[in-house]
């Protein structure tokens, strides 16, 4: 039977020998997961961690484009290690989170800063801010959980050629078994979910014309353009 919403947002990525179709029931990010980008966001290190969701119609692939909508005069990249689920679970204790997950990619936690400055300062939600079509582009490949070390490895973000993000993920406040077993006390956690981990600091502003390139160790070069 033809399923119009599924095809619609299947997403196929390199996943070893084969591809993997990406199709959340959800994608999970975390505000602020990283001190230095706490500080440039003049806020203060959470207690506990800082979650929001972006609509999986805001997933796009590598090579394709971001579009800029108008509403927004100030659009930035965040560059993000995501998490893979692999396996369904609720309540999902630390010592059991790493066994929940299929692997890793990169997400660009493209956020429209000027509509959420205005929402933070009306204590309104973030959705309007993050969840425009084309604001979560992945890729370029999944990796496996067996073939990297999530919590220490190089990331960061160029635009034309210049690097505006660097720092490593052993920088995170909240490590990976702490967010799966948070998020899981709350929601189900489901094969095929995303959850974003943050970004470190130098986030900034793209511009129609920008050429994207996000790296992490291990992982690979994510590349999208700006229209
Ligand atoms: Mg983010």
């Amino acid at each position: 039977m033809y399923n119009f919403f599924i095809d619609f947002f299947m997403l196929l990525l390199p996943f070893g020998e084969k591809e993997y179709a990406l199709n959340p029931s959800k994608i999970i990010c975390l505000g602020k997961n990283y001190a230095a980008h706490a500080r440039e966001m003049k806020s203060e290190v959470p207690r506990e961690p800082i979650i929001f969701l972006k609509p999986p119609s805001s997933l796009i692939g590598p090579n394709d484009k971001v579009i800029l909508p108008p509403m927004s005069r100030e659009v930035h990249h965040e560059v993000e290690l995501a998490v893979i689920i692999g396996k369904n679970g609720k309540n999902i204790p630390q010592d059991e989170a790493m066994e929940h997950i299929l692997g890793y990619t990169i997400l660009l936690d493209i956020t429209a800063r000027d509509i959420q400055s205005v929402a933070r300062e009306r204590g309104l939600p973030w959705t309007v801010s993050k969840g425009f079509d084309t604001f979560a582009p992945v890729g370029p490949r999944i990796v496996a959980a067996v073939g990297i070390d999530p919590h220490n490895v190089e990331i960061g973000l160029k635009v034309n050629g210049e690097i505006r993000q660097r720092s490593n993920t052993s920088n995170m406040l909240f490590k990976i078994p702490q967010l799966i077993e948070y998020i899981s006390s709350i929601m189900t956690l489901e094969s095929g979910d995303i959850i974003a981990t943050g970004t470190p600091e130098g986030v900034g502003k793209i511009e129609h014309g920008d050429v994207i390139e996000a790296w992490i160790e291990g992982i690979g070069i994510l590349k999208v353009h700006v229209v």
